[in-house]
């Protein structure tokens, strides 16, 4: 780390910086300006905590040079994160992007979710997505299906060979999601919720985390780093939209950029969810082309046989028809991606 002293610091603040660090184990090198002193400490952040110095005298900044997560990071591993499924599907690197789709919630009877997974099949997509414990803002409105939505979901696996993508909201149904899930998923609710981190870091299903409404990049990767940390190496990144000042055309401001960000400074998958990320079905050809281009390794849609008629999300969800038309238009823009580059190359 670097330690930026205050202009007017004495020699014995500055001492007492140093000599604090160097009982610690750092290696110190202290660079003296003409105005301002640095110092520079290289050892264990464990042993002394970088923000604990802000509080010593003298002391104007303290900056990191590594990035606070490590098993997340380039750094640790140059190569990317490539999950592989037993069906051969496979998501990161520099594979062809997966398409999740599927309804918001899995509700009332099991024929609409089948009408979904097999044009989403048609369609070339290899995830349904579908949540059987929904997390809403209002104790209202739909709260999920629970166990019956994940038997719908697995008796839509078996007819259509899609793999299945579900949020778990809660430590105490993690068995029963992981029974069912082929990805399990923690919503942009939960993206801090480090007990239920913890426990699908112990798990090995994949885990598909999705960024916090208010995460910054570096709050997000943290986070993985809990699901790494704690012993599942299969983690997908999923951009969805963070809150805005301006929420007059959009639900929420999908950050494309953290795609090319996410893939510089991690090796994990990063995909992109532009039905939440902006709550209109219209902006969603539109943002999954963009994603595409900027570098994401799949993308996840809401799609729903009759959206007007939807316990959720209904707005921005594609109807079935609606819902080919964009995949045909997607499917040829990832025709014409060049994949065997590290970035995206139309
Ligand atoms: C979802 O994908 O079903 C969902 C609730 O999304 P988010 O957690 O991003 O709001
Ligand atoms: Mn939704």
């Amino acid at each position: 780390m670097i330690i930026i002293m205050e202009p007017g610091a004495t020699k014995q603040q500055i001492d007492n910086v140093v000599e604090h660090l160097k009982s610690h184990g750092f290696r110190i090198n202290l660079n003296y300006g003409d105005v301002m002193t640095v110092i520079a400490a290289i050892g264990d952040k464990r042993l002394v905590q970088p923000h604990s110095l802000n509080s010593f005298e003298g002391v104007r900044e303290v900056k990191l040079i590594q990035e606070p997560f490590k098993l997340a990071s380039r750094e640790s591993q140059k190569e990317d994160t490539v999950i592989e499924f037993p069906n051969g599907v496979k998501i990161g690197g520099l594979e062809r992007p997966v398409i999740m789709a599927g309804p918001c919630s899995v509700e009332r009877e099991i024929d609409g979710l089948l009408e979904v997974a097999y044009a989403a099949k048609e369609m070339g997509c290899q995830i349904l997505r579908g949540g059987a414990f929904k997390p809403r803002t209002s104790p209202y409105d739909f709260q999920g299906m629970e166990e019956k939505g994940l038997q719908y979901l697995a008796e839509a696996r078996e007819k259509t060979g899609l793999l299945v993508v579900t949020e778990v909201m809660d430590t105490l149904d993690l068995p029963l999601v992981e029974d069912y899930a082929d990805i399990v998923q923690i919503g942009a609710r939960n993206m801090q919720n480090f007990k239920l981190l913890k426990a699908v870091g112990k798990y090995s299903k994949p885990v598909m985390l999705k960024r916090g409404p208010a995460a910054t990049i570096r709050e997000f990767l943290l986070a993985a780093e809990h699901i790494l940390y704690n012993g599942n190496p299969n983690v997908i990144l999923c951009e969805r939209g963070i809150k805005g000042f301006d929420s007059t055309y959009t639900r929420n401001t999908l950050d494309l950029a953290a795609v090319p960000i996410i893939k510089k400074y991690s090796h994990l998958p990063i995909i992109v969810d532009p039905s939440h990320g902006t709550g209109k079905r219209y902006l969603i050809e539109p943002m999954s082309k963009a994603a595409l281009v900027a570098g994401a390794h799949g993308i996840m849609m809401e799609v729903h046989h009759d959206p007007d008629r939807a316990y959720s999300d209904g707005a921005q969800s594609l109807n079935i028809e609606q819902f080919k038309k964009v995949m045909a238009s997607i499917n040829q823009l990832i025709g014409r991606i060049d994949y065997s580059n590290k970035h995206a190359v139309v």
